[in-house]
């Protein structure tokens, strides 16, 4: 029972603190939380009118198979419907991966720092877990991973933008990665800071999969679409490894209101477009900050940054949220003297900078 006793020392997720936790602690009127990575633009208009003019029936149970969305993904991905599985969130998704692949007598390997629930998931189902740090510059060292994989490995996790990096994996690397990789071996290629990517070296991930049949793609609502109170993240992958993992999921996992969101929010692609751009040109306020500060930084895909203050991370966050503004510092996150800030809009970047400017 080892294994029982670890998940018993295993803490709950814990959230940062709320907006309206902060206001109350400092006394302020205005608080900004750029500390989870979500849009702060909101989410697409279309969006907006689907709640307003919303006649759904909320007595009913949601259509759990996700119909009508799994069609546009399908679509818009050029899949199979059944190619694809919703989760409530993409949490979920590595959730159920997790559950259908990982057991007391398998590994996993994962890159370290990077997304925590890999890891969580995998204490939970009683794996082993084999993690390969980062290099210097915040990338997955795939050889290192390759090494780590032996016949007890079922799941490798690559999170491409790597959170907390933001770093990205590069294609020729990523192909040397799946062509070596043992037959028996899951690799899940979490996206889900795809939409924000704008290296002209990206691959085309979905594409891989027709070669790779034991890749799984993870993507979400949550970002770039502006969702993520809705809860709505999928997995894309092959048939038959999708067909695995529908058992597993729970009837009823995305509720109706979030998959009416979101198939409102695939239809506009402009509004995703337009996030992009304001997030590349939010990237490079901060870029600019931190060379004119001296400060050292990670070139970053995502819609976040990982700034190294060269003191604790925790200290910079406290001065920055009694000012107003919440980030996320990097104690917690394998970077005890960084904090991750999310790209917030044009404004609160610059007011964010300034802020910034003051502690130093
Ligand atoms: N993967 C990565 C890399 C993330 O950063 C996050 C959210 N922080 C998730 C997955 C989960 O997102 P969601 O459950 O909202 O889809």
């Amino acid at each position: 029972m080892q294994w029982k006793s670890q998940l018993h020392n295993l803490k709950a997720y814990q959230p940062g603190k709320t907006m309206e936790d902060v206001k109350e602690q400092f006394n302020l009127e205005k608080v900004v939380k750029l500390a989870s990575n979500e849009n702060p633009f909101g989410c697409s208009s279309n969006v907006q009118s689907f709640i307003s003019s919303e006649a759904l029936s909320h007595a009913i149970y949601p259509d759990g198979y996700a119909k009508q969305l799994r069609m546009k993904v399908a679509g818009q991905l050029a899949v199979e419907p059944q190619q694809l599985i919703f989760g409530n969130g993409s949490d979920e998704v590595i959730q159920m991966i997790s559950r259908a692949l990982l057991d007391r007598t398998k590994s996993t390997v994962m890159a370290a720092p990077t997304f925590p629930q890999y890891k969580h998931n995998a204490i939970v189902e009683g794996a082993e877990v084999r993690e390969i740090p980062l290099d210097g510059k915040g990338r997955h060292q795939l050889s290192e991973m390759l090494d780590s994989i032996d016949e007890t490995t079922a799941v490798v996790w690559l999170c491409s933008p790597n959170n907390p990096t933001g770093e990205y994996i590069r294609k020729d690397e990523l192909l040397h990665f799946l062509d070596d990789v043992p037959s028996h071996v899951l690799v899940v290629l979490d996206e889900a800071y795809y939409e924000y990517v704008t290296a002209e070296d990206y691959y085309d991930s979905i594409e891989l999969l027709k070669t790779y049949p034991q890749l799984v793609v993870t993507r979400t609502f949550s970002k770039a679409y502006g969702l993520a109170g809705f809860r709505v993240g999928y997995g894309v992958g092959s048939i038959d490894v999708i067909s695995k993992l529908e058992p597993i999921r729970e009837p009823f996992n995305n509720n109706s209101l979030g998959q009416g969101a979101a198939s409102a929010a695939i239809d506009d692609q402009a509004f995703i477009d337009e996030c992009r751009e304001q997030n590349r040109k939010g990237l490079q306020q901060f870029y600019e900050f931190c060379e004119s500060s001296g400060l050292k930084y990670m070139k970053s895909q995502a819609n976040f940054i990982l700034i190294d203050f060269g003191i604790s991370g925790d200290e910079v966050f406290q001065y920055l949220m009694s000012k107003g503004y919440i980030v996320r510092s990097g104690q917690a996150l394998g970077y005890p003297e960084s904090v991750r800030i999310t790209v917030g809009s044009p404004e609160q970047n610059e007011e964010l900078i300034s802020l910034m400017k003051e502690f130093l």
